[in-house]
């Protein structure tokens, strides 16, 4: 290392010069001399010396001293004064220039290198110490921990920053004051004084630290919860000269741990609620670690070590590969999971539990834990069992159940419901408001008044329209709701279990149309119905029958015996005797006609049909009829009988009187021809023999009158006739004539029938003679015949004559309607309407088919029920 270079500051030549030699010997190097304070120093400052020799006594402006103190004060470099004398005054000025030692003159070589070397170490343990101080000082200053020091009787001598801003006491303030002053600390729970801890470390001698708790009230009154220590402050000598406190703030901390503490509190109490414990596994180390609930949770004994495979061997052996695997695949990807599986409890049996794991992954995407929660679901795995068994229950059911939550929002519609409104999913049916399936018009009722009814009473029931969901289309429903409750018997939902009665409803509704229609047409029929229990001896009217009788309902009792009341006494035994004889006879119906008297005394004729139904033992126990009022028709009737039978009654004594006379003027009209014919000239014999052709005429018009008259009247005994017997006699009358017209006739075979041989005769005759009568063919053709059906034979006579126009296919069958004149082809109108006056007797009918010029064809029925052979 390089010499000590000093510099000589002094006035005396030879004195300098000597001392450099000295110095010299002594091994140090002469960085300058010079007699000038001034020049020293710029010397000082230019060679930076290690070490400055001052005499004290320098000539010129500034002495010794003042020279010392100017490089002093701009460098760090250690003064040796040079003195030979030491007057008082100049000593103590000196000391306080704070030399590092006096050498006296003249200069022992001894002493110099003594004085030089201790005023080098002073000067370098001095540095060394400001440094420290500094170092402290900084160190102090720019700590995160307030510090305060105090001297040895408790007075206040530093005060860093932190300390400054967490008392709120500036360190000039504080400075001096008694540490209770600045330092107020108090339990932060009761608020109670703490006591001084730098009393107590004065005092003990050995470092506190701060009671839990510790609040230091700051010099603006809050309360700043605080930590750590104070220590005594020794000397080399070990004697206290002082105390510190060190402390800091710990609001932070206090409230990072308090939210820890909540948070694990939480934690415990979610765990305890849920019935869950926690876990950890550190797969590094394999090694886990349980929560207390966990043991519970699983029936182990708190405390025993839990690997992985011992818990997996709990596991229930169904579930152990699948929750393996869960487990396996979670930690290969790093990834959550969750599982639920069964477990042998060792004092439950068998529990259901869910595993959460969450993974933990280290840098390279390794799992290195794998943590979470169990719980224990077996009582909600029981409620999803009951659930399903419930669902499957009423997804079999035909009705409609439905539950929705207190906002009508539904939760479940089963698949009945579902299908039922038109939803297509169970999915759907919840997004679905209940508000979606009322009708506009019925929402008032149901939300205003039968919802707030079923809350008040538990349940309801209401006839009403759903709408369908897709159709829009009406179903009716008997809406059965009731409120769910949950164990506290608070309302939770509404659920209800509906039926559809659309059919009921429609048919109700078919029902009451075509009741009224009944009543409607009952009253244009004039026909009553009703209906009598026998056990109950109850009778029921239709409206009508109340109408036929001139009854009100309100003021009759409707029995058998009041009906009997109302019957003409004439007929009262007779009605009765038709019901009760019907009764006793057990027939299965009857029918009755009879007057009835109205309370107005009017006399109406009605015509009864009774029919009686029977029990299972065959017992008639109800009767159900009508009542025609057939007063109107009976009258009429009875009218046209009358005056029928007034016509017949004149047309034969008309027919009858009129012939006598008429065969004496024939008679005598053709005496005078075969007597008197020579006597009277060609034109008189011409009038006696037009009188006498129309004398004929008018013979057979009243004959055939009375016959027509005579067809009801005068008619003969039915009985049992052949046809075909019938038809050849006809033939064999009609002889003459058939031969005359050359007319070709085929008959098929006839029938026997049980008839009116004669009427029938003059059937077949009159539509036979007419076949030939109007036939203008060359060759005439007839073709009589006969063909069978179900009840009746039906017969025909065919000609090929001059036809009729279908016009006149009516008229023909009227009296005297005829379609040609007299002259054309002579006849008297009356033949048809006898036909059918004769077949209608015998039960038939007559009708004719036919077409101008191309013949035409009469048919007439005959029943068969009157015999047949
Ligand atoms: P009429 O005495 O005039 O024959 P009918 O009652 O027998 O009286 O016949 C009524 C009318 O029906 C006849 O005037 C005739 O014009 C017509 N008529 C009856 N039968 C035949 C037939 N077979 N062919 C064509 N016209 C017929």
């Amino acid at each position: 290392m390089s010499k000590t270079a000093i510099l000589i500051v002094e006035d005396e030549a030879i004195v300098a010069a000597d001392l450099a030699g000295k110095l010299r010997q002594l091994g140090y190097k002469v960085a300058g001399i010079t007699a000038q304070g001034a020049e020293a120093v710029a010397l000082a400052e230019r060679l930076s010396p290690h070490l400055v020799l001052m005499d004290i006594q320098l000539e010129g402006p500034m002495d010794g001293i003042e020279t010392a103190q100017a490089i002093r004060d701009r460098q760090d470099v250690p003064v040796i004064y040079l003195t030979a004398h030491s007057d008082a005054a100049t000593l103590s000025r000196a000391k306080l220039s704070g030399p590092f030692g006096y050498i006296l003159k003249p200069f022992d070589e001894r002493e110099l290198a003594t004085q030089i070397e201790l005023a080098l170490y002073k000067h370098i343990a001095e540095r060394q110490l400001r440094e420290q101080r500094e170092w402290l000082r900084v160190t102090l200053t720019s700590i995160g921990d307030a510090v305060i020091a105090t001297d040895a009787a408790g007075r206040i001598s530093f005060l860093n920053p932190v300390a400054e801003s967490l008392t709120g006491w500036k360190a000039e303030e504080a400075m001096d004051r008694n540490i209770p002053e600045v330092f107020r600390i108090v339990n932060e729970q009761t608020g109670q004084a703490l006591e001084d801890p730098v009393a107590r470390v004065l005092r003990e001698r050995c470092a506190v630290a701060l009671a839990n708790h510790t609040g230091l009230v700051t010099r603006d009154g809050r309360t700043v919860p605080i930590e750590d220590s104070a220590a005594p402050i020794l000397d080399a000598a070990a004697k206290v000269i002082g105390a510190v406190l060190v402390f800091h703030d710990v609001t932070e901390k206090r409230r990072a741990e308090n939210a820890l503490r909540a948070s694990e509190q939480r934690l415990r109490w979610a765990l305890q609620g849920s019935g869950g414990g926690a876990w950890d596994w550190d797969l590094m180390r394999d090694e886990g670690w349980w929560s207390q609930e966990m043991y519970d949770l699983w029936g182990v004994e708190p405390g025993t070590r839990m690997l992985l495979k011992n818990s997996l061997a709990m596991v229930n052996e169904q579930d152990r590969e699948r929750l393996r695997r869960t487990i396996e695949e979670s930690i290969s990807r790093c990834s959550d999971f969750r599982c639920e599986f069964r477990i042998r409890h060792a004092v439950r049996g068998e529990r259901w539990m869910a595993s959460y794991g969450r993974t933990v992954c280290d840098e390279s995407g390794r799992t290195v834990h794998l943590l979470g929660i169990s719980l224990d679901i077996t009582e909600r795995k029981s409620a999803e069992t009951e659930r399903q068994k419930f669902v499957s229950l009423a997804d079999q059911s035909t009705e409609f159940i439905g539950m929705w939550d207190m906002n009508f929002m539904p939760f479940y519609v089963n698949d009945a419901g579902q299908r039922l409104v038109g939803l297509d999913s169970l999915e759907q049916a919840c997004a679905t408001p209940v508000k979606e399936f009322f009708f506009p018009e019925d929402q008032s009722f149901i939300y205003d008044e039968f919802f707030p009814r079923v809350l008040q009473e538990g349940r309801a029931e209401v006839e009403i329209r759903f709408r369908h969901f897709k159709t829009g289309e009406r179903l009716w429903m008997i809406f059965n709701v009731f409120y769910i409750r949950d164990a506290e018997g608070h309302a939770t939902g509404l659920a209800t279990v509906s039926r559809n009665i659309t059919k009921r409803k429609l048919a109700e509704e078919a029902l009451r149309q075509s009741e009224e229609r009944l009543k409607r047409s009952q009253e244009i029929a004039h026909l009553g119905s009703w209906e009598l229990d026998l056990e109950r001896n109850e009778l029921t009217w239709s409206d009508e029958v109340y109408r036929i009788f001139g009854l009100q309902p309100q003021q009759f009792a409707a029995t058998y015996e009041a009906f009997l009341a109302a019957v003409h006494p004439d007929d009262r035994l007779m009605v009765n005797d038709a019901y009760s004889g019907s009764l006793s006879a057990n027939k299965d119906n009857y029918e009755v006609e009879h007057r009835i008297v109205r309370p107005d005394g009017a006399i109406r004729y009605v015509h009864g049909k009774c029919e009686h139904h029977r029990d299972g033992s065959n017992k008639i126990i109800r009767s159900v009829g009508m009542v025609h009022d057939i007063t109107e028709q009976k009258q009429a009737q009875e009218a046209l009988e009358r005056s029928n039978r007034e016509l017949e009654q004149f047309a034969y004594v008309a027919s009858h009187d009129l012939q006598e006379p008429l065969r004496a003027i024939v008679g005598f009209l053709q005496l005078l021809q075969s007597r008197y014919a020579d006597q009277i000239d060609e034109k008189g014999r011409n009038f006696i023999e037009r009188s006498v052709r129309a004398g004929h005429r008018m013979q057979t018009l009243i004959r055939e009158l009375l016959t027509l008259s005579r067809v009801h009247t005068k008619g003969a005994v039915f009985a049992s006739t052949d046809l075909n017997l019938i038809v050849k006699d006809v033939l064999d009358n009609l002889q003459s004539i058939i031969q005359e017209k050359n007319v070709d006739i085929t008959c098929a075979r006839l029938p026997n029938l049980t008839i009116d041989a004669n009427q029938i005769q003059r059937l077949f005759q009159n539509l036979i003679t007419n076949a030939v009568r109007y036939n203008e063919n060359p060759k005439p053709i007839i073709d009589i015949g006969c063909q069978e059906h179900d009840h009746a034979y039906h017969f025909h006579v065919k000609d090929n004559g001059i036809g009729i126009s279908s016009q006149f296919y009516q008229r023909i069958f009227k009296v005297f309607q005829r379609l040609h004149t007299d002259r054309e082809y002579p006849g008297t109108g009356l033949g048809l309407a006898l036909c059918k006056k004769i077949v209608e007797r015998h039960g038939g009918t007559i009708w004719v088919e036919s077409q101008p010029h191309a013949g035409s064809t009469f048919y007439f029925t005959l029943p068969k029920q009157r015999g047949v052979s």
